[in-house]
């Protein structure tokens, strides 16, 4: 089967039926080649209702996931959006068809070199990758109108709010046996919190060891 009616029963099935209804979203989701993020020993599975094996531990989330976050973090067309966690890049390239600009963090060397390469090919001139750890955020380019995460810390880094601009969400799984995915939104008076259900994300680290 052709990988665009692969991707269109997906956007159906897995986000539409459970009640993804942002257009833009779905679109952008409709559009990007998932199987050309994961190992060509995986692509057959890219279209799955499920997460995929991406290398060095570490997994390309479920797309329904994706979909839910990206759908969260309520991105506009101007916006400046900053993502911790490359991973593969499928979800940066998400992000970089709702957003103006995206910076994206992840601390793996060779998985921020593999999403670079990915990226350049899909010509998303617009989304910028740094390697490191996204703990501290990065301030250069901040405020940010969203901020997704998809490594899970075990509380919220404090540097993320920090650089979120006023009425600017951040999605972010927390917690470490047991984690919560939460949409914070930065209000003038504060921060609100809204928890939305349980989720399983690889941990997020400090720096990476070999
Ligand atoms: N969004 C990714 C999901 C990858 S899994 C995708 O679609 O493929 C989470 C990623 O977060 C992993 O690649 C992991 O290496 C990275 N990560 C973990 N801790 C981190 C940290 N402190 N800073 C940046 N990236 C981190």
């Amino acid at each position: 089967m052709q990988t665009e009616s692969l991707r269109l029963q997906m956007v159906q099935n897995q986000l539409r039926k459970r009640k993804i209804d942002d257009l833009r979203v779905l679109a952008a989701m409709s559009k990007i080649p998932r199987h050309q993020f994961v190992d060509s020993s995986w692509s057959h599975r890219a279209y799955q209702d499920r997460p995929l094996p991406i290398g060095y531990g570490q997994t390309i989330s479920q797309p329904y996931i994706v979909g839910y976050m990206s759908a969260a973090a309520q991105i506009h067309p101007g916006d400046r959006v900053l993502e911790i966690g490359t991973g593969c890049g499928y979800q940066t390239a998400v992000l970089g068809e709702l957003a103006q600009e995206v910076y994206s963090i992840e601390v793996i060397p060779q998985l921020a070199d593999q999403a670079r390469h990915v990226l350049q090919e899909l010509n998303y001139s617009h989304v910028h990758l740094k390697t490191g750890d996204g703990h501290q955020g990065w301030a250069e380019h901040a405020p940010y109108n969203a901020i997704v995460v998809t490594a899970a810390p075990p509380e919220v880094p404090p540097a993320l709010i920090d650089q979120l601009a006023i009425n600017g969400k951040l999605v972010i799984p927390v917690g470490t046996s047991h984690q919560q995915l939460l949409v914070l939104t930065k209000a003038k008076a504060g921060i609100v919190t809204q928890k939305t259900f349980s989720v399983r994300f690889v941990p997020m680290v400090k720096s990476f060891d070999q």
